[in-house]
């Protein structure tokens, strides 16, 4: 009896400690860059925004509840509304909640958010981890049978608001609380406001087809949310790790210092040309090995990348990423989901 108590006590505290750990308030802060530029965190998420006289020039609104409370530090600290939103990308939990700011902002974003952001289409089935969870096995994920990723953003998959998840609607994804852009652009786009810039580049189809780097350039500054990352490796190197190359070649071709970023540490542009020099070694070090005959699992042990050592997830993605490269170079495919951050 007692160790059936004891059982239950602790099984309390362990579910005491995760409803705790649930409530906790979302971190939240904003630091100044320099000048009158900005960068906000809620929890594991960053953005940044720019003041000038005649407004505020802002990235990714991240989600509601976040924005909301920008939105009343911008009201006491600046007193000027925000004028444009500027995506990084279409991805859901970087790109929600635009629509607290649709009172008085423009929203900018590359020309593929709208494709990526059209109502669900076609019948595709649902994808493995899905397929698990649909116990009644009519091909939807029923509300009462959403676990995971699922149950935890069922509104924003729900296209349709028919309380059920199809294939088309999964293949989506969970985007259905960002606004779509008013205004799009194909290569490059300048914004101006209050004397001051804020130009987007397209980045290619690395991490997702719709990517585009904020440069500040009397800031000297990027802004880029996944593909852009200090000391930390990519989640994942899809498509191809020459898509990755490209896009942070493209970033590293602007004039700046501050290198920020959408997760993790911000830092300089040294950052970002060691996380260049990063996907150039695995890739050349993937080549050789194939070149000389070894196996995935050969190169997986002895291509160690040592200098990246210190970086966060190198202890976790690193054969993952070499997996990656050796598919796209040997040519056999499987590079991972689209959507790792
Ligand atoms: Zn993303």
């Amino acid at each position: 009896m007692r160790l059936v108590t004891s059982a239950i006590v602790l099984f309390s505290l362990v579910l005491a400690a995760d409803a705790s750990a649930q409530q906790k308030p979302p971190q939240r802060g904003i630091v100044n860059v320099t000048g009158q530029l900005y960068r906000a965190q809620n929890d594991n998420h960053y953005t940044v925004f720019l003041v000038t006289p005649e407004g505020i020039i802002m990235s990714d609104p991240i989600n509601r509840d976040f924005g909301r409370w920008l939105k009343a530090e911008f009201a006491t600290r600046f007193k000027v509304p925000v004028r444009y939103v500027l995506y990084t990308h279409r991805d859901w939990d970087h790109a929600s909640g635009g629509v607290v700011f649709a009172d008085t902002a423009e929203f900018v974003g590359h020309r593929n958010m709208l494709t990526a952001l059209a109502p669900p289409a076609g019948n595709p089935p649902l994808p493995a981890d899905a397929v698990k969870i649909d116990v009644n096995k009519n091909g939807l994920v029923e509300r009462s049978e959403a676990a995971g990723a699922y149950g935890d953003r069922f509104a924003l998959f729900d296209y349709n608001r028919d309380d059920v998840l199809s294939g088309a609607e999964i293949a989506r994804g969970s985007i259905s609380d960002v606004l779509p852009p008013t205004v799009t652009y194909t290569d490059r786009h300048t914004v101006t406001l209050g004397g001051k810039r804020v130009t987007m580049t397209y980045l290619g189809v690395a991490h997702a087809d719709d990517s585009s780097v904020l440069h500040f350039p009397d800031e000297r500054a990027v802004f880029s949310a996944d593909i852009l990352q200090v000391k930390r490796l990519p989640g994942g190197l899809a498509p191809t790790v020459g898509a990755w190359i490209d896009a942070l070649t493209t970033i590293n071709a602007l004039d700046y210092e501050h290198a920020l970023t959408g997760h993790a540490l911000a830092g300089t542009k040294k950052d970002a040309m060691q996380s260049l020099q990063y996907l150039q070694d695995i890739s050349k070090g993937v080549a050789a090995g194939i070149g000389a005959g070894r196996s995935l699992a050969e190169i997986q042990k002895s291509l160690t990348l040592d200098a990246y050592k210190g970086f966060e997830r190198w202890d976790t993605t690193r054969e993952a990423h070499i997996a990656a490269v050796y598919a796209t170079i040997s040519g056999t495919r499987p590079a991972g989901p689209a959507g790792s951050r």
